[in-house]
Order: structure tokens, then C-alpha cells, then sequence
């Protein structure tokens, strides 16, 4: 396996993604190469900070209600809103049949 080959497959490798064969191969390419393996650990580093720097990311207060309402004025033409006939009073959207 050569080192620019190696190195396009290094996120899905880091990612445990790469199928088993191409991982082996992998391994095996990094036993005998500093660079490719310098280049791993570059990246891990690198994702590591990452996962540290970025928080994840959480909704807004009301960001559900704002939504849920942009939602249904766009969609409400097109839907029905009727109580959801097992769960009593929650409702449920339908999609009106089109008559065609
Ligand atoms: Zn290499």
C-alpha cells in the first residue's frame, strides 16, 4: 500500500469504518512507515482537540415551538389535524389523500 493511498483512507481508519482487510492493511503499512504513522497521530491529535473545543450543540429555548410552528404553517394546507383515536387527547398529523 502506498503512503497516498493510505493517507485518503486515515478518517475512515481513525473512524473504525474502514473494512477489516483495508484496516489490516493499514496497520501493517503503519509498522514500517514513521511518516504515515507521524501523520496518524497528527490527526488523532488534531480530532481530539476538536471533540474538545466543540461543544455540542444543544437547541435554543423554544427553538421545538418556533419550529414545530414554521412547520405547520408551511404544512398545514396539506394536513389534518384530528385527536389520534389510541392515544385520546394527543393529536397526530395526517397527510390529506390528494383527490385525484
Ligand atoms: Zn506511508
Amino acid at each position: 500500500m502506498r503512503c497516498e493511498e493510505m493517507r485518503s483512507l486515515l478518517d475512515l481508519y481513525l473512524d473504525g469504518e474502514l473494512p477489516e482487510e483495508a484496516a489490516r492493511k493499514l496497520d501493517r503499512h503503519l509498522l514500517r512507515c514513521p511518516a504515515c504513522t507521524y501523520e496518524v497521530r497528527t490527526l488523532e491529535q488534531t480530532r481530539a482537540m476538536l471533540r474538545e473545543a466543540i461543544e455540542p450543540a444543544r437547541p435554543t429555548p423554544g427553538f421545538r415551538e418556533r419550529t414545530l410552528a414554521r412547520l405547520l404553517d408551511t404544512f398545514e394546507p396539506s394536513l389534518q389535524m384530528r385527536p389520534h383515536p389510541q392515544v385520546g387527547r394527543q393529536w397526530s398529523l395526517e397527510l390529506l389523500q390528494e383527490d385525484s
